[in-house]
């Protein structure tokens, strides 16, 4: 210890958690190596997460308005085809052009960069495998596990990233399936079902449990499932997966009804299990130094982010809390600012959640049902974008805002936005819960027309008051 190669800060993994904690260190002044085993930073969220599949998204969207809304716009051409090499390049281009910008953001942060393979050796000692093919001991004295998740499988089914493909594996499809089954109605599920749904594929997603999406507002969700639908997703609720037989040239499935009962088949070219994501600790050595994990294999913090050994740090999908990137990031930011000796916080019941679908949907603070099981009285506010003169200008109206006020204070408890950019419109909300405010304080800020925006101001004049356009 005390050697000039020691690090204030080491962090294992350099994923959104990871690489903002390097970099939030380094700019406290810290001394920071970060260990990556993958050979490119950004973790599952950049390389085979959220911006591959926003990228995927967008250019599915882009073809099913050629095909669907063109026309209607008066915009008119003879043939549209899809190109897949070519949108899969512009998805690779996107994730390899955002890596080497955090490879470029660590350098300039004077991080040290380490690729490969990390391991404890002691609290203050991680052991490097490294992709060249040496080892080097990195010390440090704070260090951070940022290992995130790995797909989950389920039991019975094994993915082979062919005919049986997690989300990693539908990211890279090289042909459009026939028909795609989904198992597992999460977003993961319900934003790659969207993209093959929108280039051809007949899409049914199969849940066990009787929702979609259980986080959402029922109401909400009851309007997203039926929108889907109308997109021509299919859907097997309360429905599990008994049987996989890639025998023959497909996949053929066996499903029974979640509460047992008469078996029945689905065919499929192509199976994506979106089951859930599992905490990422292999190989890491946390039973050599008793860092203490819960039940399904998170590692449990205390409020500074540490862990049940001293001077080890553990953020993001590895921890308990919303599985999200900028749940991670946040997390990131505040352990390295306790470390620095400053304060942290991150508020989990603020964390946005977004499906980024067509509409997407998008939501903060508490669902009714949560708001109904607190026992507090409230109101509720609903504007519709068929009422909203920018969504009926674009003619992409489908949605609505809702927003649950406290009845005595007004003050907001949750907002649920179905809309085209509901991920963006979200961030106002986000903002009024983190400062307290009240539904009245929405209504009252100017907002520019003709923005989709405006919805927002006129569900929060419904909660208290009349909206104008309704
Ligand atoms: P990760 O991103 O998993 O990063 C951990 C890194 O640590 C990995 O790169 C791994 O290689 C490395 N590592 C692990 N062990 C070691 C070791 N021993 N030594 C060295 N390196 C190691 N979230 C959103 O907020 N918005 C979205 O739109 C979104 N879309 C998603 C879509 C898909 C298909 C998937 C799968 C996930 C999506 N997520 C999304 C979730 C998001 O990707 C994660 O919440 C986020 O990546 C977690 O960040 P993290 O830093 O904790 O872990």
């Amino acid at each position: 210890s005390g050697s000039a190669d020691e690090n204030d800060v080491v962090v294992i993994g350099g994923g959104p958690g990871g690489y903002v904690a390097a970099i939030k260190a380094a700019q406290l002044g810290l001394k920071t190596t970060c260990i990556e085993k993958r050979g490119t930073l950004g973790g599952t969220c950049l390389n085979v997460g959220c911006i591959p599949s926003k990228a995927l998204l967008h250019s599915s969207h882009m073809f099913h308005e050629a095909t669907h809304s063109f026309a209607s716009h008066g915009v008119k051409f003879s043939q549209v085809e899809i190109d897949l090499p070519a949108m899969m390049a512009q998805k690779d281009k996107a994730v390899s052009g955002l890596t080497k910008g955090i490879e470029g953001l660590l350098k300039k942060n004077k991080v040290n960069y380490v690729k490969g393979y990390g391991k404890f050796v002691s609290p203050s000692e991680v052991s490097v495998d490294t992709i060249e093919g040496g080892n080097t001991v990195v010390k440090g004295k704070n260090i951070i596990i940022a290992t995130g998740s790995d797909v989950k499988s389920l039991p019975g089914i094994t993915i082979d990233e062919k005919k049986i493909v997690s989300s990693t594996g539908a990211l890279s499809l090289t042909e459009i399936p026939k028909k795609l089954v989904v198992i597992g109605a999460g977003y993961i599920g319900l934003e790659m079902g969207s993209v093959w749904g929108r280039l051809g594929s007949e899409v049914t997603v199969v849940e066990f449990a009787s929702d979609i999406v259980p986080t959402m507002d029922s109401e909400v969700r009851k309007q997203f499932q039926r929108m889907l639908e109308k997109q021509k997703m299919k859907f097997k609720l309360k429905t599990k997966v008994v049987g996989v037989d890639t025998s023959g040239d497909g996949v053929k499935l066996t499903l029974e009804p979640a509460a047992g009962g008469e078996q029945s088949t689905l065919e499929a070219d192509v199976v994506l299990v979106s089951a859930g994501r599992t905490p990422f600790t292999a190989g890491l050595g946390l039973e050599k130094l008793g860092i203490e994990t819960d039940k399904v294999g998170r590692i449990t913090v205390d409020k500074r982010f540490m862990t049940s050994v001293p001077g080890v740090f553990a953020i993001g999908d590895v921890i308990p809390g919303p599985m999200l990137a900028h749940k991670a990031e946040e997390d990131g930011v505040a352990c390295v600012e306790f470390i620095a000796g400053k304060e942290g916080h991150v508020d989990y019941d603020l964390v946005p959640g977004v499906v980024y679908t067509h509409p997407e949907v998008a939501s903060v603070g508490k669902t009714e049902e949560q708001v109904k099981t607190m026992g507090v009285e409230y109101r509720v506010g609903k504007f519709p974008f068929m009422a909203n003169s920018r969504a009926k200008a674009i003619d992409d109206a489908e949605g609505l805002v809702k927003i649950l006020a406290e009845k005595e204070t007004d003050k907001i408890l949750g907002v649920h936005i179905m809309a085209p950019n509901a991920g963006e419109l979200i961030h106002e909300a986000v903002l009024a819960l983190q400062y307290g405010a009240s539904s009245e304080d929405i209504a009252r800020t100017c907002h520019a027309h003709p923005t989709m925006s405006e919805a927002v101001k006129e569900a929060a004049m419904a909660t208290y008051d009349k909206p104008i356009h309704m």
